[in-house]
């Protein structure tokens, strides 16, 4: 017997497998070769914590190591070792996996050197018509900009760097990952030149070697004619720089359109409702409603009814995604207050009796002298 498996985990004979689990968990956080980076003690340890777990937290592996001493059961062989070590694996990649989760990010990701830098989301008002008609906007926003004297590189000049010696310019450090049996070759990026491969020699003045600068930045954007509430601008590279010389992050503008008095839109079809007088729904008459750039003559038909809607095709919003119509939604206005003459007029017009009952009016009247046999305007 080789290895006390027991004593290097710290725990007895008769621990049961939660508290195999518990110790290894334990010990693999504390020795784990991504916090000890270049500490080969550190990284023997961890390699034997894992073959000791491996053994111990599989029954089968368990018994024959404590009654051969052995967890092939003293038969050995390469063979047996493998397949077994490969069972183990799943396992291990959970608690693994576990330990890189309480340090945030993978180590998957971890080798993607570089990254995007993040996007900006800048919410842009507009006015109504300015919306409609599009138009050009000039702004500016607070960013951090990819340094221009280095390059972004944070090297003096964009060019005073060398090869990085610890991973030789590849930007990878290659490392042997063993648990018991098993063995892999992973890599992880170079933390001497955070997965650059180039190393500084004199820092950028400019930006003190992070490779980018606190700026203001100043745009002018073209907005389409149509443009509403939720729709947005995307301007590739205009976000923040990269923390690790990758591709700066996007600009996202985002439109929030302000509210007409005059207007309404669902897309690009244009509503105005237009408040007429009583005498002009009665007779008819003509009315001019405005457009997006422009109004146009409007004929209102005698006898229109309030809330009445007219349509007119490829008068709404013009843009370069389609046009929209315009609905003209007629209000008939009744006067509140009215003179004692006016009083007079109108009873006058009652009494032709056209104007006292339309048609509309005596169907209702009819229906509810059928049900109740009472005349509704009878007072
Ligand atoms: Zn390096
Ligand atoms: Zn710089």
């Amino acid at each position: 017997m080789a290895k006390d498996y027991y004593k290097i985990l710290g725990v007895d004979k008769n621990a049961t497998p939660d508290d195999i689990k518990k110790a290894y968990r334990t010990l693999a956080r504390k020795y784990h070769p991504d916090l000890h980076p270049g500490d080969s003690a550190a990284a023997e340890k961890f390699k034997e914590i894992n073959e000791a777990n491996e053994v111990l937290s599989d029954e089968k592996k368990r018994k024959n190591y404590d009654t051969y001493g052995d967890p092939n059961g003293g038969m050995g062989g390469f063979g047996g070792a493998g397949a077994s070590g490969f069972g183990g694996f799943g396992g291990f990649e959970d608690i693994f996996g576990d330990i890189f989760g309480g340090f945030g990010g993978s180590s998957r990701s971890r080798a993607q050197t570089k990254t995007k830098g993040e996007d900006i989301i800048v919410e842009l008002s507009l006015s109504f018509l300015d919306a409609a008609k599009g138009c050009r906007r000039e702004f500016s926003y607070n960013r951090n900009e990819p340094c221009k004297s280095c390059n972004s590189t944070g090297a003096k000049g964009g060019t005073a760097y060398k090869t990085c010696e610890k991973c030789g310019g590849t930007g990878q450090i290659q490392y042997t990952q063993s648990n018991g049996f098993f063995r892999s070759v992973n890599v992880r990026p170079c933390d001497e030149c955070r997965g650059t491969g180039k190393k500084v020699i004199e820092t950028c003045p400019d930006c003190k070697g992070k490779g980018f600068n606190k700026t203001t930045t100043k745009i002018t954007l073209d907005i389409p004619a149509g443009a509403d509430t939720g729709s947005y601008i995307r301007k590739a590279g205009f976000g923040e720089a990269s923390k690790n010389g990758g591709a700066p992050g996007d600009l996202i503008v985002e439109m929030k359109v302000e509210p007409s008095e005059l207007f309404k839109r669902k897309n690009f079809d244009l509503y105005v409702e237009v408040p007429i007088s009583l005498r002009t729904a009665c007779l008819g008459g003509k009315i001019k409603v405005p457009l997006i750039d422009d109004t146009i003559d409007y004929t209102i038909p005698e006898g229109t009814q309030s809330g009445k809607v007219f349509f007119v095709r490829g008068k709404g919003i013009k843009s370069s995604r389609g046009t929209g119509d315009l609905y003209i939604v007629v209000n008939v206005e009744i006067p509140s207050r009215i003179t004692k003459e006016q009083k007079k007029l109108l009873e006058q017009l009652e009494n032709c009796s056209d104007i006292k009952q339309t048609p509309k009016m005596r169907k209702y009247k009819d229906n509810v002298e059928k049900m109740y046999g009472k005349d509704p305007y009878e007072n």
